[in-house]
């Protein structure tokens, strides 16, 4: 168990007709001990060559990684102590749930028969799989064989854990299960952790922190709730958040942003935010999106696509030739053709400057606290 530091770790791959790619740039990150980090940006953005480096599979071109106090950089895998789960399980199919979780500590420990076991038993118990010890995998469902990959994981009682996508071959349903089960099972052994996804919503729900990647760049990092509600730059707004935050295109015209879409007057702190632009780009999460019932600060859209989610419809919408989307909730009969007015209320906007990317003025954000049940319960019913 220990803290990460990573120091302006550089990466960059020869190819083989000569070219340079620069798959990880300058990327400083400092993980808590027993922190829960994911690693989340679109395909090709760097995270599994950032883990791999983690892990020792990769030399650095430029950077350092330590681990606790240990300088790491030049350390070969087994001199690291960290485990890996991969999005294929990469079980040995001759060799039972057992012999796959036992396999490693037979090959890089003096551990008796009996010890190698016990591992392997309390490591099953966490996992629930105490009854397929002696399965081979054929024999298991993708969601057993994950949880043997990750036994193989903990019987190893590694300093780092690094997961790389483990949830990808899953189907829906069993990806959620496996989400929560993952925290609780990091969160009860406290390895620190390195999670890599390329899926937003398993960065949100999962992470204790998520560091946003884009072409081997760190764009954000942060709490789940500080990504979404302050988003650091364009990015990571459009990036974080399902449906995607709205856009719209505007030029500092006075005490307003126009566009081809809208013409939306600012006030106080808005204008001070955009003082300094030209060209500022409006944004509103779904959930932000009123529907107005006066024409007041509105604006004319018409639906094109409802989506009905159940609790929530998800209303696509034509502003001004601008795809918009809003969410309502799901007992509104929305016909799609139907013509609406919608107001973006200022205290939910983001605005960001729409030549650097860089936000300029992020929502308001408030906290609410959950009501906890006091007193003792009985004369309520
Ligand atoms: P991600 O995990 O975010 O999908 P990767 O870390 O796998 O991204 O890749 C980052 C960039 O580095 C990509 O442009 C990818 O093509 C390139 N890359 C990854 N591995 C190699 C390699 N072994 N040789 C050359 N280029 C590579």
């Amino acid at each position: 168990m220990s803290r990460i530091e990573i120091d302006n770790l550089t990466k960059r791959y020869r190819t083989g007709s000569g070219d340079d790619i620069l798959a990880v740039e300058d990327l400083s990150l400092d993980l808590a001990d027993g922190e829960f980090l994911v690693l989340v940006g679109p395909s090709g953005c760097g995270k599994s060559t950032t883990l791999r480096c983690i892990a020792g599979l990769e030399p650095v071109s430029g950077g350092e990684i330590r681990f606790g106090d240990a300088d790491v950089t030049d350390r070969t895998p087994e001199e690291r102590n960290v485990a890996m789960v991969f999005q294929n399980y990469a079980l040995y199919p001759h060799m039972t749930a057992r012999g796959n979780m036992a396999f490693g500590l037979r090959m890089t420990t003096d551990l008796s028969k009996e010890e190698r076991n016990e591992r392997v038993e309390s490591a099953a118990r966490m996992l629930g799989i105490e009854d397929l010890l002696d399965d081979k995998p054929k024999e298991l469902s993708g969601g057993q064989q994950q949880r043997v990959a990750l036994g193989r994981a903990i019987v190893r009682k590694p300093e780092v854990f690094l997961m790389d996508e483990p949830l990808s071959n899953l189907d829906a349903k069993l990806r959620t299960t496996m989400r929560t089960e993952i925290q609780r099972l990091q969160s009860d052994l406290g390895v620190t952790t390195v999670y890599v996804t390329h899926d937003q919503t398993e960065a949100m729900t999962m992470g204790d922190r998520i560091a946003v990647l884009d072409g081997g760049e760190l764009q954000q990092v942060g709490t789940p709730l500080e990504c979404y509600y302050e988003p650091a730059n364009l990015f990571v707004a459009n990036f974080i958040g399902e449906p995607s935050m709205n856009f719209f295109e505007t030029e500092v015209a006075g005490d307003a942003l126009v566009g081809d879409a809208i013409r939306y007057e600012l006030s106080g702190d808005h204008l001070d935010a955009v003082a300094e632009s030209e060209r500022v780009t409006l944004g509103v999460r779904p959930e932000d999106v009123e529907i107005a019932e006066t024409r007041r600060d509105a604006f004319a859209g018409t639906v094109r696509v409802v989506e009905p989610m159940g609790d929530q419809n998800f209303l696509h919408l034509d502003v001004g030739g601008v795809d918009v989307t809003a969410a309502v909730a799901g007992e509104y009969e929305v016909r799609e053709g139907a013509n609406v007015m919608v107001r973006f209320p200022e205290a939910k906007i983001h605005l960001f400057d729409a030549d650097s990317g860089e936000v300029l003025a992020n929502c308001r954000r408030h906290s609410a606290q959950l009501p906890t049940a006091t007193g003792t319960g009985g004369e309520a019913a």
